[in-house]
């Protein structure tokens, strides 16, 4: 059943208090990656939901949505496009600043990796405040393509980032408070 396999996942996921600095509460899914019926069950979750849906694009956020995104991308038939940090790419970019807690950062991706009117499912491994999302979500948008839904496997409740998805839906696996 998909309650039982979604409370492995949860529970595969380690929790390492202050880490990287006091006060945050890391979800650590390299542990999920040990444990290889749980890394399937997440896979296979996130597959039965988009494989009937036309998305061409699995955009996946740097770094750990580099480990979710492709073998989701692989399984539904569509392209995997890496949303990554600045000055990564070696080719020509387009970019998307958004605001964190302290200061500002940034994700690119190549002009040329989508095409407007291509649908995309946009995934990593976490939504907190939902920057990050939000900014790859306009990234995609700003050429055009339409974002069918973003998913991640945790969603950090309380922090509210669902709301910073301008009403896009949202799935998750796993919420934590
Ligand atoms: P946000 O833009 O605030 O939604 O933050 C999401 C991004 O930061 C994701 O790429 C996550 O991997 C990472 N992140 C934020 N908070 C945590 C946390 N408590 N544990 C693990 N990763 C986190």
């Amino acid at each position: 059943a998909v309650d039982d396999r979604i409370a492995a996942i949860a529970e595969s996921i380690r929790i390492i208090p202050d880490f990287p600095k006091p006060g945050i509460m890391f979800q650590d899914i390299t542990t999920l990656l040990l444990d290889p019926k749980a890394f399937k069950d997440t896979i296979d979750l996130f597959v039965e939901r988009y494989k009937d849906k036309n998305i061409s694009v699995v955009a996946g956020v740097e770094a750990r949505g580099f480990i979710f995104g492709p073998p989701i991308a692989l399984a539904i038939g569509a392209k995997f496009v890496p949303m990554r940090k600045p000055n990564k790419l070696p080719g020509e970019v387009i970019s998307e600043e958004y605001t964190l807690e302290y200061g500002t950062d940034k994700i690119e991706m190549h002009v040329g990796a989508v095409q407007a009117g291509e649908r995309a499912l946009v995934i990593d491994d976490l939504i907190a405040t939902g920057g990050t999302l939000c900014a790859a979500m306009n990234l995609l948008e700003r050429v055009g393509v339409d974002v069918v839904e973003c998913a991640c496997v945790i969603e950090l409740a309380e922090l509210k980032g669902r709301e910073r998805l301008r009403g896009k839906p949202l799935f998750v696996l796993v919420s934590s408070t």
